[in-house]
Protein backbone atom coordinates (compact mmCIF):
# COMPACT_ATOMS: atom_id res chain seq x y z
CA UNK A 1 0.00 0.00 0.00
CA UNK A 2 1.37 3.34 -0.87
CA UNK A 3 1.79 5.67 2.22
CA UNK A 4 0.13 9.23 2.59
CA UNK A 5 3.22 10.87 0.99
CA UNK A 6 3.59 8.82 -1.94
CA UNK A 7 -0.38 9.06 -2.41
CA UNK A 8 0.33 12.97 -2.42
CA UNK A 9 2.87 12.48 -5.13
CA UNK A 10 0.87 10.28 -7.02
CA UNK A 11 -1.41 13.17 -7.88
CA UNK A 12 1.09 15.64 -8.81
CA UNK A 13 1.22 16.42 -12.78
CA UNK A 14 2.34 13.13 -14.98
CA UNK A 15 5.84 13.78 -15.83
CA UNK A 16 6.31 13.80 -19.15
CA UNK A 17 8.35 9.92 -18.59
CA UNK A 18 4.97 8.40 -17.57
CA UNK A 19 2.48 6.58 -20.64
CA UNK A 20 -0.16 8.49 -20.44
CA UNK A 21 -2.49 5.28 -19.64
CA UNK A 22 -0.39 4.51 -16.59
CA UNK A 23 -2.59 2.71 -14.18
CA UNK A 24 -2.40 2.83 -10.42
CA UNK A 25 0.36 0.74 -10.62
CA UNK A 26 3.04 2.58 -12.80
CA UNK A 27 5.52 3.68 -9.98
CA UNK A 28 4.97 7.31 -11.15
CA UNK A 29 6.62 8.62 -7.91
CA UNK A 30 10.08 9.15 -7.95
CA UNK A 31 12.30 8.83 -4.55
CA UNK A 32 13.67 12.54 -2.99
CA UNK A 33 17.07 13.12 -4.69
CA UNK A 34 16.58 10.84 -7.18
CA UNK A 35 16.67 12.21 -10.70
CA UNK A 36 13.87 11.28 -12.81
CA UNK A 37 15.83 11.62 -15.94
CA UNK A 38 18.13 9.36 -15.02
CA UNK A 39 15.75 6.59 -14.43
CA UNK A 40 14.29 6.90 -18.23
CA UNK A 41 17.64 6.89 -19.73
CA UNK A 42 18.26 3.00 -19.54
CA UNK A 43 15.72 2.49 -21.74
CA UNK A 44 15.14 3.73 -25.69
CA UNK A 45 18.04 5.66 -27.44
CA UNK A 46 21.25 5.59 -25.52
CA UNK A 47 22.49 9.26 -24.24
CA UNK A 48 24.24 11.51 -26.38
CA UNK A 49 27.79 11.75 -25.93
CA UNK A 50 28.89 14.90 -24.37
CA UNK A 51 31.73 17.12 -25.94
CA UNK A 52 34.56 17.16 -23.51
CA UNK A 53 36.51 20.22 -23.19
CA UNK A 54 40.63 20.21 -22.60
CA UNK A 55 39.84 19.98 -18.89
CA UNK A 56 37.87 17.39 -19.24
CA UNK A 57 39.94 15.24 -20.80
CA UNK A 58 43.16 16.38 -18.78
CA UNK A 59 41.08 15.17 -15.80
CA UNK A 60 39.27 12.16 -16.98
CA UNK A 61 43.23 11.02 -18.34
CA UNK A 62 44.40 11.86 -14.84
CA UNK A 63 41.88 10.03 -12.89
CA UNK A 64 42.34 6.56 -15.23
CA UNK A 65 38.99 7.06 -16.44
CA UNK A 66 39.63 4.63 -19.66
CA UNK A 67 36.25 5.77 -21.52
CA UNK A 68 38.07 8.95 -21.33
CA UNK A 69 41.74 7.90 -22.36
CA UNK A 70 39.86 6.18 -25.35
CA UNK A 71 37.98 9.45 -26.44
CA UNK A 72 41.31 10.84 -26.33
CA UNK A 73 43.17 8.62 -28.51
CA UNK A 74 40.03 9.02 -30.57
CA UNK A 75 40.65 12.53 -31.01
CA UNK A 76 44.39 12.64 -31.44
CA UNK A 77 43.66 9.62 -34.43
CA UNK A 78 41.23 12.04 -36.17
CA UNK A 79 41.96 13.60 -39.29
CA UNK A 80 39.76 16.50 -38.83
CA UNK A 81 41.43 19.99 -38.51
CA UNK A 82 39.78 21.13 -35.62
CA UNK A 83 39.87 17.57 -33.70
CA UNK A 84 44.08 17.71 -34.66
CA UNK A 85 44.20 21.06 -33.16
CA UNK A 86 42.59 20.10 -29.64
CA UNK A 87 44.26 16.62 -29.57
CA UNK A 88 47.66 18.85 -30.50
CA UNK A 89 46.61 21.44 -27.13
CA UNK A 90 45.81 18.34 -24.77
CA UNK A 91 49.21 16.46 -25.78
CA UNK A 92 50.97 19.34 -24.67
CA UNK A 93 49.28 19.34 -21.64
CA UNK A 94 49.73 15.99 -20.61
CA UNK A 95 53.10 15.96 -21.71
CA UNK A 96 54.20 16.13 -17.88
CA UNK A 97 52.46 13.42 -17.08
CA UNK A 98 54.94 10.99 -19.62
CA UNK A 99 57.56 9.60 -19.84
CA UNK A 100 57.24 6.79 -16.83
CA UNK A 101 56.48 3.27 -18.80
CA UNK A 102 58.66 1.06 -20.41
CA UNK A 103 57.58 1.01 -24.01
CA UNK A 104 58.24 -2.42 -25.57
CA UNK A 105 57.59 -3.50 -28.93
CA UNK A 106 56.88 -6.96 -29.90
CA UNK A 107 57.01 -7.93 -33.70
CA UNK A 108 57.03 -11.06 -35.49
CA UNK A 109 55.46 -12.86 -38.70
CA UNK A 110 51.45 -13.32 -38.49
CA UNK A 111 51.11 -16.58 -36.82
CA UNK A 112 54.26 -16.52 -34.47
CA UNK A 113 51.83 -16.05 -31.63
CA UNK A 114 52.27 -12.31 -31.35
CA UNK A 115 48.83 -12.20 -29.79
CA UNK A 116 49.33 -15.29 -27.53
CA UNK A 117 51.92 -14.25 -26.30
CA UNK A 118 51.16 -10.08 -25.11
CA UNK A 119 48.42 -11.82 -23.67
CA UNK A 120 50.51 -14.47 -21.25
CA UNK A 121 52.44 -11.82 -20.57
CA UNK A 122 50.12 -8.70 -20.28
CA UNK A 123 48.01 -10.76 -17.87
CA UNK A 124 50.80 -11.91 -15.77
CA UNK A 125 51.69 -8.18 -15.25
CA UNK A 126 48.25 -7.39 -14.47
CA UNK A 127 48.19 -10.30 -11.93
CA UNK A 128 51.39 -8.31 -10.22
CA UNK A 129 49.50 -5.12 -9.89
CA UNK A 130 51.25 -3.47 -13.14
CA UNK A 131 48.63 -1.34 -15.80
CA UNK A 132 49.47 -2.80 -19.28
CA UNK A 133 48.78 -1.02 -22.29
CA UNK A 134 48.49 -2.48 -25.72
CA UNK A 135 48.76 -0.62 -29.16
CA UNK A 136 48.90 -1.86 -32.64
CA UNK A 137 50.58 -0.25 -35.62
CA UNK A 138 49.11 -2.14 -38.24
CA UNK A 139 48.81 -0.06 -41.66
CA UNK A 140 48.69 -2.90 -43.71
CA UNK A 141 45.32 -2.73 -44.12
CA UNK A 142 46.29 0.30 -46.62
CA UNK A 143 48.45 -2.44 -48.72
CA UNK A 144 46.28 -5.67 -48.43
CA UNK A 145 42.89 -3.84 -48.04
CA UNK A 146 42.81 -5.92 -45.38
CA UNK A 147 43.94 -5.86 -41.72
CA UNK A 148 46.76 -8.38 -40.27
CA UNK A 149 46.42 -7.83 -36.35
CA UNK A 150 42.60 -6.20 -35.77
CA UNK A 151 41.01 -9.18 -38.25
CA UNK A 152 40.59 -11.20 -34.99
CA UNK A 153 38.74 -11.02 -31.75
CA UNK A 154 42.71 -10.78 -30.07
CA UNK A 155 43.53 -11.01 -26.23
CA UNK A 156 39.59 -11.17 -25.10
CA UNK A 157 41.15 -12.37 -21.54
CA UNK A 158 43.72 -9.45 -21.41
CA UNK A 159 41.07 -7.25 -22.76
CA UNK A 160 38.82 -8.37 -19.48
CA UNK A 161 41.79 -7.57 -17.07
CA UNK A 162 40.98 -4.21 -14.84
CA UNK A 163 44.78 -3.39 -15.28
CA UNK A 164 44.76 -3.68 -19.36
CA UNK A 165 44.23 -1.36 -21.65
CA UNK A 166 43.88 -2.62 -25.44
CA UNK A 167 43.50 -0.79 -28.42
CA UNK A 168 43.71 -1.48 -31.85
CA UNK A 169 45.72 0.01 -34.54
CA UNK A 170 44.44 2.97 -35.93
CA UNK A 171 42.61 2.36 -39.62
CA UNK A 172 44.40 2.49 -42.88
CA UNK A 173 47.05 5.29 -43.63
CA UNK A 174 50.50 5.77 -44.39
CA UNK A 175 52.88 4.12 -42.22
CA UNK A 176 53.97 7.55 -41.05
CA UNK A 177 50.62 8.19 -40.54
CA UNK A 178 49.63 5.33 -38.35
CA UNK A 179 52.82 5.79 -36.37
CA UNK A 180 52.15 8.84 -35.29
CA UNK A 181 48.90 8.01 -34.03
CA UNK A 182 49.96 5.78 -32.20
CA UNK A 183 52.80 7.39 -30.87
CA UNK A 184 50.40 10.29 -29.62
CA UNK A 185 48.50 6.95 -28.43
CA UNK A 186 51.28 5.64 -26.38
CA UNK A 187 52.08 9.44 -24.52
CA UNK A 188 48.16 9.39 -23.55
CA UNK A 189 48.61 5.96 -22.02
CA UNK A 190 51.42 6.67 -20.47
CA UNK A 191 50.20 9.96 -18.45
CA UNK A 192 46.78 7.66 -17.89
CA UNK A 193 49.33 5.80 -15.27
CA UNK A 194 49.90 2.70 -17.41
CA UNK A 195 53.47 1.51 -16.57
CA UNK A 196 53.79 -0.54 -19.65
CA UNK A 197 53.10 -0.25 -23.24
CA UNK A 198 53.17 -2.82 -25.59
CA UNK A 199 53.55 -1.42 -29.04
CA UNK A 200 52.52 -4.36 -31.34
CA UNK A 201 52.87 -5.02 -34.96
CA UNK A 202 53.35 -7.23 -37.91
CA UNK A 203 56.97 -7.99 -39.29
CA UNK A 204 56.23 -6.84 -42.91
CA UNK A 205 57.72 -4.10 -44.68
CA UNK A 206 59.12 -1.24 -42.65
CA UNK A 207 56.59 -1.60 -39.67
CA UNK A 208 59.85 -2.89 -37.24
CA UNK A 209 61.73 0.39 -37.91
CA UNK A 210 59.02 2.39 -37.50
CA UNK A 211 58.30 0.56 -34.05
CA UNK A 212 61.54 0.64 -33.09
CA UNK A 213 61.93 4.34 -33.37
CA UNK A 214 59.15 4.49 -31.00
CA UNK A 215 60.03 2.05 -28.32
CA UNK A 216 63.02 1.42 -25.61
CA UNK A 217 63.32 -2.33 -25.80
CA UNK A 218 62.58 -4.14 -28.71
CA UNK A 219 61.29 -8.06 -28.91
CA UNK A 220 61.38 -9.74 -32.25
CA UNK A 221 59.19 -13.05 -31.34
CA UNK A 222 60.34 -16.43 -33.95
CA UNK A 223 59.70 -19.57 -34.41
CA UNK A 224 61.61 -22.78 -35.64
CA UNK A 225 61.62 -24.00 -39.35
CA UNK A 226 60.05 -20.58 -40.75
CA UNK A 227 62.74 -20.02 -42.54
CA UNK A 228 65.27 -16.74 -42.24
CA UNK A 229 63.61 -15.10 -45.00
CA UNK A 230 60.37 -15.31 -43.77
CA UNK A 231 61.30 -13.70 -41.07
CA UNK A 232 62.97 -11.29 -41.70
CA UNK A 233 66.30 -11.83 -40.75
CA UNK A 234 67.66 -11.04 -44.34
CA UNK A 235 66.21 -7.46 -43.38
CA UNK A 236 68.33 -7.33 -40.62
CA UNK A 237 65.41 -7.41 -38.22
CA UNK A 238 67.45 -9.14 -35.70
CA UNK A 239 70.10 -6.42 -36.08
CA UNK A 240 67.16 -3.99 -34.41
CA UNK A 241 66.08 -6.69 -31.42
CA UNK A 242 66.67 -6.12 -28.13
CA UNK A 243 65.82 -10.00 -27.10
CA UNK A 244 64.50 -12.64 -29.76
CA UNK A 245 62.05 -15.07 -28.52
CA UNK A 246 61.96 -18.69 -30.11
CA UNK A 247 58.22 -19.25 -29.65
CA UNK A 248 56.10 -22.30 -29.77
CA UNK A 249 58.73 -24.01 -27.79
CA UNK A 250 56.47 -26.89 -26.73
CA UNK A 251 55.24 -30.62 -27.48
CA UNK A 252 57.15 -31.93 -30.14
CA UNK A 253 58.24 -28.64 -31.40
CA UNK A 254 60.72 -28.10 -28.30
CA UNK A 255 63.94 -29.73 -29.69
CA UNK A 256 63.49 -27.58 -32.96
CA UNK A 257 62.80 -23.86 -31.33
CA UNK A 258 66.27 -25.27 -28.72
CA UNK A 259 68.01 -26.11 -31.96
CA UNK A 260 66.92 -22.54 -33.58
CA UNK A 261 67.85 -20.53 -30.19
CA UNK A 262 71.31 -21.75 -30.54
CA UNK A 263 71.68 -20.98 -33.83
CA UNK A 264 70.04 -17.59 -33.01
CA UNK A 265 72.37 -17.17 -30.17
CA UNK A 266 75.22 -17.96 -32.61
CA UNK A 267 74.47 -15.27 -34.93
CA UNK A 268 73.85 -12.79 -32.63
CA UNK A 269 77.38 -13.23 -31.38
CA UNK A 270 78.67 -11.68 -34.74
CA UNK A 271 76.10 -9.40 -34.44
CA UNK A 272 76.75 -5.59 -33.30
CA UNK A 273 73.83 -4.82 -30.28
CA UNK A 274 70.80 -2.84 -30.87
CA UNK A 275 71.59 -1.00 -27.27
CA UNK A 276 75.08 -0.44 -26.45
CA UNK A 277 76.19 -2.56 -23.71
CA UNK A 278 73.46 -4.93 -23.99
CA UNK A 279 74.39 -8.00 -25.60
CA UNK A 280 70.92 -9.56 -27.06
CA UNK A 281 70.38 -12.69 -25.53
CA UNK A 282 68.00 -15.52 -27.39
CA UNK A 283 65.19 -17.44 -25.38
CA UNK A 284 62.52 -19.77 -25.29
CA UNK A 285 58.93 -19.53 -24.93
CA UNK A 286 55.50 -20.71 -24.87
CA UNK A 287 53.16 -18.57 -25.55
CA UNK A 288 50.62 -21.27 -25.38
CA UNK A 289 52.01 -23.06 -22.07
CA UNK A 290 53.51 -19.70 -20.55
CA UNK A 291 56.60 -21.81 -19.72
CA UNK A 292 59.26 -19.32 -20.14
CA UNK A 293 57.21 -15.92 -20.13
CA UNK A 294 58.73 -14.47 -16.98
CA UNK A 295 62.22 -15.51 -17.86
CA UNK A 296 61.84 -12.62 -21.11
CA UNK A 297 60.08 -10.55 -18.63
CA UNK A 298 63.00 -11.00 -16.38
CA UNK A 299 65.32 -10.44 -19.36
CA UNK A 300 62.96 -7.28 -20.00
CA UNK A 301 63.68 -6.06 -16.92
CA UNK A 302 67.68 -6.54 -16.85
CA UNK A 303 67.61 -4.72 -20.23
CA UNK A 304 65.89 -1.50 -18.76
CA UNK A 305 67.95 -1.35 -15.42
CA UNK A 306 71.39 -1.86 -17.45
CA UNK A 307 70.62 0.53 -19.78
CA UNK A 308 69.20 3.12 -17.99
CA UNK A 309 72.43 2.56 -15.62
CA UNK A 310 74.32 3.19 -18.24
CA UNK A 311 72.35 6.17 -19.51
CA UNK A 312 71.75 4.35 -23.06
CA UNK A 313 68.30 4.91 -22.25
CA UNK A 314 67.37 8.65 -21.91
CA UNK A 315 69.81 9.00 -24.56
CA UNK A 316 67.72 6.85 -26.89
CA UNK A 317 64.51 8.53 -25.72
CA UNK A 318 66.24 12.09 -26.64
CA UNK A 319 66.99 11.53 -30.30
CA UNK A 320 64.33 9.03 -30.72
CA UNK A 321 62.06 12.69 -29.84
CA UNK A 322 64.55 14.70 -32.42
CA UNK A 323 63.45 12.02 -35.09
CA UNK A 324 60.13 11.97 -34.28
CA UNK A 325 60.70 15.97 -35.10
CA UNK A 326 62.46 15.80 -38.13
CA UNK A 327 60.00 12.77 -39.44
CA UNK A 328 56.96 15.60 -38.87
CA UNK A 329 58.53 18.19 -40.47
CA UNK A 330 59.48 15.86 -43.80
CA UNK A 331 55.79 14.71 -43.38
CA UNK A 332 54.18 17.98 -43.76
CA UNK A 333 56.82 19.51 -46.08
CA UNK A 334 55.97 16.50 -48.92
CA UNK A 335 52.47 17.49 -48.06
CA UNK A 336 52.40 20.95 -48.78
CA UNK A 337 54.05 20.07 -51.97
CA UNK A 338 52.22 17.84 -53.36
CA UNK A 339 49.18 19.38 -52.63
CA UNK A 340 50.50 22.77 -53.97
CA UNK A 341 48.03 23.25 -56.82
CA UNK A 342 50.88 24.41 -60.10
CA UNK A 343 52.46 21.37 -58.70
CA UNK A 344 49.19 18.79 -58.82
CA UNK A 345 48.10 20.95 -62.21
CA UNK A 346 52.11 19.80 -64.14
CA UNK A 347 52.83 16.63 -62.12
CA UNK A 348 51.36 14.23 -65.12
CA UNK A 349 52.96 16.36 -67.04
CA UNK A 350 56.56 15.83 -65.67
CA UNK A 351 55.88 12.23 -64.49
CA UNK A 352 55.19 11.25 -68.39
CA UNK A 353 58.56 13.13 -69.45
CA UNK A 354 60.48 11.09 -67.38
CA UNK A 355 58.38 7.75 -67.89
CA UNK A 356 58.88 8.37 -71.54
CA UNK A 357 62.66 8.73 -71.11
CA UNK A 358 62.30 12.32 -72.66
CA UNK A 359 63.60 13.85 -69.35
CA UNK A 360 66.60 12.82 -66.65
CA UNK A 361 64.67 11.99 -63.30
CA UNK A 362 66.89 14.93 -61.91
CA UNK A 363 66.06 17.52 -64.05
CA UNK A 364 62.42 16.39 -64.27
CA UNK A 365 62.48 16.33 -59.81
CA UNK A 366 64.13 20.01 -60.04
CA UNK A 367 61.02 21.31 -62.67
CA UNK A 368 58.50 19.93 -59.90
CA UNK A 369 60.55 21.61 -57.10
CA UNK A 370 60.42 24.78 -59.25
CA UNK A 371 56.68 24.73 -59.71
CA UNK A 372 56.52 24.04 -55.90
CA UNK A 373 57.87 27.46 -55.24
CA UNK A 374 55.64 29.12 -57.11
CA UNK A 375 58.51 29.72 -59.85
CA UNK A 376 58.08 28.61 -63.55
CA UNK A 377 61.16 26.22 -64.54
CA UNK A 378 61.48 27.92 -67.52
CA UNK A 379 62.25 31.30 -65.81
CA UNK A 380 64.37 29.86 -63.11
CA UNK A 381 66.54 28.09 -65.69
CA UNK A 382 67.06 31.11 -67.47
CA UNK A 383 68.07 32.53 -63.60
CA UNK A 384 70.49 30.23 -63.74
CA UNK A 385 71.78 31.09 -66.75
CA UNK A 386 72.39 34.69 -65.40
P1 LIG B 1 49.90 -13.73 -34.27
O1 LIG B 1 49.33 -13.73 -35.65
O2 LIG B 1 51.38 -13.56 -34.30
O3 LIG B 1 49.22 -12.79 -33.34
O4 LIG B 1 49.69 -15.22 -33.69
P2 LIG B 1 48.57 -15.80 -32.70
O5 LIG B 1 48.86 -15.41 -31.29
O6 LIG B 1 47.24 -15.50 -33.25
O7 LIG B 1 48.90 -17.36 -32.83
C1 LIG B 1 48.80 -18.07 -34.03
C2 LIG B 1 48.52 -19.53 -33.72
O8 LIG B 1 49.62 -20.10 -33.02
C3 LIG B 1 47.31 -19.72 -32.84
O9 LIG B 1 46.61 -20.86 -33.28
C4 LIG B 1 47.90 -19.96 -31.46
O10 LIG B 1 47.09 -20.76 -30.65
C5 LIG B 1 49.19 -20.67 -31.80
N1 LIG B 1 50.23 -20.43 -30.79
C6 LIG B 1 50.60 -19.24 -30.26
N2 LIG B 1 51.58 -19.40 -29.36
C7 LIG B 1 51.83 -20.74 -29.30
C8 LIG B 1 52.74 -21.55 -28.53
O11 LIG B 1 53.52 -21.07 -27.72
N3 LIG B 1 52.72 -22.88 -28.79
C9 LIG B 1 51.88 -23.45 -29.69
N4 LIG B 1 51.93 -24.77 -29.84
N5 LIG B 1 51.00 -22.72 -30.40
C10 LIG B 1 50.97 -21.40 -30.21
Amino acid sequence: MPNKAQREHCQQPRPDWVPEDAGPGFATWVLEGVNPSGVTRSVGAPPKRRTLSIDDYVDGIKRRDTAILARAITLVESNAPAHQELGQELLARIMPMTGAAMRVGITGIPGVGKSTFIEALGSRLCDKGRRVAVLAVDPSSSVTGGSILGDKMRMEKLSRHIGAFIRPSPSAGSLGGVARKSREAMLLCEAAGYDVVIVETVGVGQNEVTVRSMVDCFVVLMIAGAGDEVQGMKKGVIELADLIVVNKADGENKIRAMAARAEMARVLHYLKAATEGWPTPALLASAMSGEGISDVWKSVEEFFRTSRQAGVLDQRRRSQAIAWMHSLVNEALLHDFYENAAVKAHQPEVEREVADGKTPALAAARRLLAFGEGVHPDAAVEADED
